[in-house]
């Protein structure tokens, strides 16, 4: 079993209810969620004319392997009729590999620890209430000292 921490996010539709029916689909996946952070309300990043986000950060066990576990996400994201017109638009729902244990990965089509989560206040400050000690394997910081940043 690892532990993985997941980011979640929606701004369409009924979002708090979407949010929660992604868990129970993560949940049915072989995924075990151990803790969530609460849903917070946040205003949209780089494409400014659309719709706030609720966003959430989970912790979860799981014996999926880094690649296996997108497309277990990327299935789950389809399966809720998520469509993207716009890059970074709006969507019913996106779901985030932000850490697998203290994997560090850099492939075309999966970075691990996520990219941009540093720099994104709608993942560190709800990854803060649930792994404030948790230390990024890249910048070597913890989640508490990132969010002070
Ligand atoms: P987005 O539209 O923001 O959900 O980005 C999805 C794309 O990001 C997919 O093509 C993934 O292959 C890629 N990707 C790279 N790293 C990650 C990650 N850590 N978690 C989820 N998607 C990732």
């Amino acid at each position: 079993m690892k532990t993985i921490y997941l980011g979640l996010g929606s701004n369409i539709g009924d979002r708090r209810a979407l949010l929660e029916d992604a868990l129970q689909r993560i949940a049915a996946s072989g995924i075990t969620i151990t803790k969530r952070s609460t849903i917070v309300e946040t205003e949209p990043a780089y494409v400014l004319d659309q719709p706030r986000f609720l966003n959430m950060v989970i912790e979860a066990q799981t014996t999926l392997m880094p690649r296996a576990l997108l497309q277990t996400l990327q299935r789950i994201e389809r399966e809720m009729g998520r469509r993207i017109i716009v890059d970074k638009g709006p969507r019913s729902i996106d779901i985030d590999i932000l850490f697998y244990s203290d994997i560090i990965m850099r492939t075309k089509d999966l970075t691990i620890p996520h990219a941009l989560l540093h720099e994104r206040r709608f993942v560190l400050e709800p990854l803060n209430e649930i792994a404030p000690q948790l230390v990024h394997p890249v910048l070597r910081k913890t989640v508490a000292e990132l969010c002070a940043l």
